[in-house]
């Protein structure tokens, strides 16, 4: 484990925007720095990186992070990796894993960080790799040189049921299982992956969440994924999106395909912008994250008959989502040949050239329902218009709905009036029969009181000192989040000095609160105030807290005072906290209180 101080002391020597800059085209604009997220496809820009706060965050996507998060989401790079690579930037050596104290080391049995056991277990895959020859000849025979397979952290897990045993020395450590990289049956352990090519799946920040393990030969099954853990949820994830991130937005389209090995063979030859499922049906997850990424959005299928069958389904997902700008396309390829091996034996250019040819929605739309109606007969023409009027509904209001509509009429014979009346909208069609399009969560912020000093902490973190978290209300989300942080940050102010910003984005990232906490950080950005006027503000909130506390309690003393169940020294305790509080009340209103809201 790297020590928080030498974690702080990185972040603040290496510039965050220097760190961006490299791949990113960012403007001054006042007191940050703006751009074009790299994360998100977009024409304006939303994204901003702070060089007073040194982290990035994007108000179109929610991206967030440090300069360590922004190479691992956008480099592509393991969490160490990523911080050998700005410590040798600045001239900095990462120190050596110090032993754990026994108290640190009891902490670390209660709260494994699952993460750190996946990147372990990355880098132990990718040493075995090295160290075996039939699996090395298996790359290349597939065609892959070394350059791709470090690019993607291909690793080798051995042939041995307890292989991890030579990296966990703790092999009953619950965290093992917790990550699904071992099965434990009866209390008998072995590793879950074995003799297998190992494609590390990673999270959007670019941390390993899973693994994809492939046979060499034969062998049963072909491919075994990760099981859904606390990490790892398979209906939203794809493979191959950190890697493929520049390329998406350089090509201005993502592919989709079914397979990792396709995704690994694909960019060996070039075609970087393709990502795929995890051994499940395409999602409404899936497409609306992708179109966000890129102007078209590809499907790649086998030509046989489980892949129309799969393409299908990838088209009932995709109807409710599609919009006007962006067209969603399907490609078949011959029958028996997946994207791996077409590319191999075709090359780059032929295989681009079919994804430029790829049906569109419509057309594989069009097409389905024509081979299941015969036009020849009014029957068939029937059945025609209540099949695609199923399907229209769920098309939002759009032109391609007009065209798809206007199209199926003309398929039919229908005049423009019945086309109108039997397709056309039905005033109930309104919400879309699918499940609802998933966005990603960018609320309005909590209103709130405990949400303010939220904010003003995450803006100035020095505040944390300055505040009694037990007088917040325990209920909310923010005033949890709230707690951790001032929690942390006067723990750690002892031996770190001023935490920063930064530091916190890394010590919360893959916590439950980070998403409140970076929505404060965020708020934070667009603050005017000062540190001392936020430690006014703060001060005064605190104030009205204390008031408002000191009202309740004497609201049971009122209570009890008129049912005549006082004793003597409750009223004298009374009458002193009644003046307390007009006390606390005169200081507040002479304080003037902060003109900020
Ligand atoms: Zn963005």
């Amino acid at each position: 484990m790297i020590p928080d101080s030498f974690k702080q002391d990185l972040l603040n020597r290496v510039d965050v925007v220097d760190v961006v800059g490299r791949y990113v085209k960012l403007k001054k604009g006042g007191a940050n720095y703006v751009g074009l997220c790299p994360f998100h496809g977009e024409k304006t820009p939303s994204f901003s990186v702070s060089p007073a706060k040194q982290f990035y965050h994007c108000f179109g996507c929610g991206a967030h992070g440090n300069a360590i998060g922004f190479l691992m989401a956008y480099g592509g790079m393991g969490y160490v990796d990523a911080v050998k690579d700005l410590a040798s930037s600045v001239g900095m050596q990462v120190p050596e894993s110090r032993p754990r104290s026994p108290e640190e080391a009891a902490k670390k049995e209660r709260e494994p960080d699952l993460y750190a056991v996946m990147e372990k277990a990355m880098e132990f895959y990718r040493a075995e790799l090295k160290k075996s020859p039939r699996a090395i000849d298996y790359l290349k025979g597939r065609g892959l040189t070394g350059e791709i397979a470090a690019r993607f952290r291909v690793g080798y897990a051995p042939d041995d049921w307890q292989g991890l045993k030579a990296v966990f020395s703790d092999y009953q450590d619950k965290s093992l299982v917790e990550t699904g990289l071992v099965i434990d049956s009866d209390g008998k352990r072995y590793d879950r992956f074995r003799d297998r090519i190992m494609f590390p799946i990673l999270n959007a920040r670019g941390a390993v969440i899973g693994f994809g393990g492939r046979v060499l030969d034969k062998g049963e099954p072909k491919y075994l994924n990760s099981p859904e853990t606390p990490l790892f949820e398979k209906g939203r994830e794809v493979y191959g999106l950190v890697q493929a991130r520049d390329p998406i937005r350089h090509a201005g389209r993502v592919l989709v395909v079914e397979g990792y090995m396709d995704v690994v063979a694909l960019a060996q030859f070039d075609v970087g912008y393709a990502v795929a499922t995890l051994g499940t049906a395409t999602s409404p997850v899936h497409v609306s994250k992708l179109l966000k990424l890129a102007d078209e959005l590809v499907f790649s299928f086998d030509g046989d008959a489980a892949g129309r069958k799969a393409a299908w389904r990838a088209l009932e997902v995709s109807l409710p989502l599609a919009p006007d700008n962006k067209p969603i396309r399907f490609l078949f390829l011959p029958e028996g040949e997946d994207p791996d091996s077409y590319v191999r034996k075709n090359g780059k250019e032929a295989f681009e050239s079919r994804v430029r040819q790829a049906e569109t929605l419509s057309q594989f739309l069009l097409a389905q329902l024509r081979s299941e109606c015969d036009l020849a007969t009014a029957e068939g023409r029937a059945r025609l218009v209540s099949l695609a009027k199923t399907h229209l509904e769920r098309i939002p209001a759009s032109a391609l709905k007009v065209q798809l509509t206007n199209e199926i009429g003309r398929l039919a014979g229908l005049s423009e009036e019945d086309t109108r009346r039997l397709l056309g909208p039905s005033g109930q069609q309104a919400r879309p029969a699918g499940p609802a399009p998933a966005r990603p969560r960018l609320r309005q912020p909590p209103s709130s009181t405990e949400w303010k000093l939220l904010s003003r902490v995450a803006a100035y973190p020095g505040l944390a000192a300055e505040i009694d978290v037990a007088v917040m209300n325990p209920g909310l989300e923010e005033s949890r989040a709230l707690r951790e942080v001032c929690t942390y940050v006067q723990a750690a102010a002892d031996e770190l000095g001023e935490v920063s910003q930064a530091l916190i984005i890394e010590q919360f990232q893959n916590t439950p609160h980070a998403e409140i906490i970076f929505e404060a950080q965020a708020h934070a950005l667009e603050l005017k105030e000062t540190e001392d006027e936020s430690r006014e503000f703060v001060r005064h909130i605190l104030g009205s807290l204390q008031i408002a506390r000191k009202i309740e309690e004497l609201k049971t003393y009122e209570e009890r005072l008129g049912r005549g169940m006082l004793s003597k020294d409750e009223h004298r305790q009374y009458a002193r906290m009644i003046s307390e509080v007009k006390a606390l009340e005169m200081r507040l209103r002479s304080d003037g209180g902060p003109a900020a809201k």
